[in-house]
């Protein structure tokens, strides 16, 4: 599905009319092509007076992937490819004044598809009240920021908990993630990180090599991006769906060398043959992503027992019986990773989708107790949120809510499903193992329910 809008207003007669006339203007997002450097410009780092020495690990590390790192702008006319922003030793409010004001102060200069990212420290239970408010203030400040950017650029941040280094190998994954085009309909998202480290250095361009993956819902749309995606960053994949999608599935499994396995998911040995056919297969499984998903949307007064109980099944009660029998049975590799797919409707709601919005907010309940099973396994669970992505589930959305939907997003546009599966594949890599039991949202920060 194309979003002509988008098409029109970015070429010939029509972007000129569009720009005399002030009608809105989507940019087209910066999207992952290999060989294209990280950000499209130097990077500025700023840090708050007393995360000097933080500011400096940064700076280090962005140095270490062979950036044109600044951290004085010295009035340069560059245009910034990102700004990060280091606030890990604010202990006032008051202690960001200088560095936003600065941050304010080149916005100008930010590259289309620019990045913003914020370090700083998350919230935790035993802050006074000054810290607390000093820390949660970041969250309102970066939110309110990814609203102002304009041209495809996007501001997200980082919150180390639990003493996390600002260069600990997990917040330079979710560092490097949030710069590159990787995440282009990732928006005024903040995403806690923990020290946890994985035991291998990163491999940045292949960081799936040597992994097993499971994709389920594989034959289109969202899930099939996954796969190719997984596949292009070194898995091997086996794409699941069910047997009616069994000739979509086997063109999937072929593009990518992965193997097929035609299951619905709601079945009692799913779990079970997954994992014997992942074993017997390819020797193991290291990463499972739940994409399988359905959508039966009713008035809750309208509702029939079927389209609830379908909905549940497929969405929610399907994953916990494949997890359930994948970590009773030891059923996973070293360093497990499964994704889940929710949606910002089990976050904000949304009408005649009340079974949908109870499946998908179950997810993020069971994610967050699957991600302390795993963490001993070192391992995580995550959940992202899609919000309106462009596939054939939401091409049968009649077309002025469709084209509402797009809009009222910061990126005023939808998604597409490459954007969805560059967040798993993030989440899924060795890495961001520091990231466990939260909730991505890949939804350009739609301003519904936000
Ligand atoms: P889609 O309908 O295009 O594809 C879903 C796939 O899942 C299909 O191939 C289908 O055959 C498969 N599937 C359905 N039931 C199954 C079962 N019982 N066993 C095995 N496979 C089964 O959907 P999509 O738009 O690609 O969505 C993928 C996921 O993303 C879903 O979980 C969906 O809820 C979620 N999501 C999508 C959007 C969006 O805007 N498209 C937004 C939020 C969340």
């Amino acid at each position: 599905m194309t979003d002509k809008y988008l098409s029109a207003v970015n070429s010939g007669f029509t972007k000129t009319l569009a720009k005399k006339l002030g009608l809105p203007r989507p940019a087209v997002l910066r999207r992952y092509r290999s060989g294209d450097p990280l950000v499209p410009g130097p990077v500025l780092v700023i840090g708050e007076p007393g995360s000097a020495a933080d500011t400096t690990a940064v700076a280090q590390a962005l140095l270490g992937w062979d950036l044109d790192v600044r951290q004085n702008a010295n009035g340069a006319e560059t245009r910034w490819g990102a700004i990060v922003v280091v606030l890990t030793g604010a202990t006032s409010p008051a202690d960001f004044s200088a560095p936003v004001l600065e941050l304010g102060a080149n916005l100008r200069q930010l590259a289309p598809g620019g990045r913003v990212v914020t370090v700083s420290r998350a919230p935790a239970d035993d802050d006074t009240p000054l810290l607390a408010a000093t820390r949660q203030g970041v969250d309102g400040f970066l939110r309110s920021l990814a609203k102002e950017l304009r041209a495809g650029a996007t501001a997200n941040g980082i919150q180390l908990t639990d003493g996390a280094a600002p260069d600990c190998t997990s917040a330079l994954a979710t560092l490097r993630f949030f710069l590159s085009a990787r995440s282009a309909f990732v928006d005024g998202q903040l995403l806690h990180v923990g020290p946890v480290a994985s035991a291998e250095a990163p491999d940045w361009d292949r960081p799936l090599a040597g992994r097993v993956a499971v994709v389920t819902g594989a034959a289109r749309g969202i899930g099939a991006a996954i796969a190719r995606t997984l596949a292009r960053d070194g898995a091997t994949v086996v794409v699941v769906d069910v047997p009616a999608a069994g000739e979509s599935l086997a063109k999937v499994a072929n593009e990518i060398k992965g193997t097929a396995l035609q299951l619905d998911v709601t079945a009692d040995d799913a779990g079970a043959r997954i994992l014997e056919h992942a074993r017997t297969r390819h020797g193991g499984l290291h990463i499972l992503v739940h994409n399988a998903g359905i959508l039966r949307d009713k008035l809750l007064a309208n509702m029939s027992p079927d389209k609830w109980d379908a909905v549940i099944a497929v969405n929610l009660l399907s994953q916990l019986r494949i997890n359930d029998y994948l970590l009773g049975a030891s059923g996973f590799s070293e360093a497990p990773h499964i994704v889940s797919l929710a949606s910002t409707s089990g976050i904000a709601g949304n009408r005649g989708q009340t079974n949908y919005g109870a499946s998908k907010a179950g997810v993020i309940g069971h994610t967050r107790a699957t991600a302390r099973l795993l963490a001993p396994l070192g391992g995580s669970a995550n959940a992202v949120a899609p919000g309106f992505i462009e596939t054939d589930m939401t091409a049968s959305i009649p077309l002025v809510q469709r084209e509402m939907a797009r809009r009222v997003s910061s990126l005023q546009q939808g998604g597409l499903p490459i954007d969805v599966a560059e967040a798993i594949a993030f989440l899924a890599s060795p890495a961001a193992v520091g990231v466990n039991g939260q909730v991505l949202r890949v939804c350009g920060q739609s301003l519904v329910g936000a």
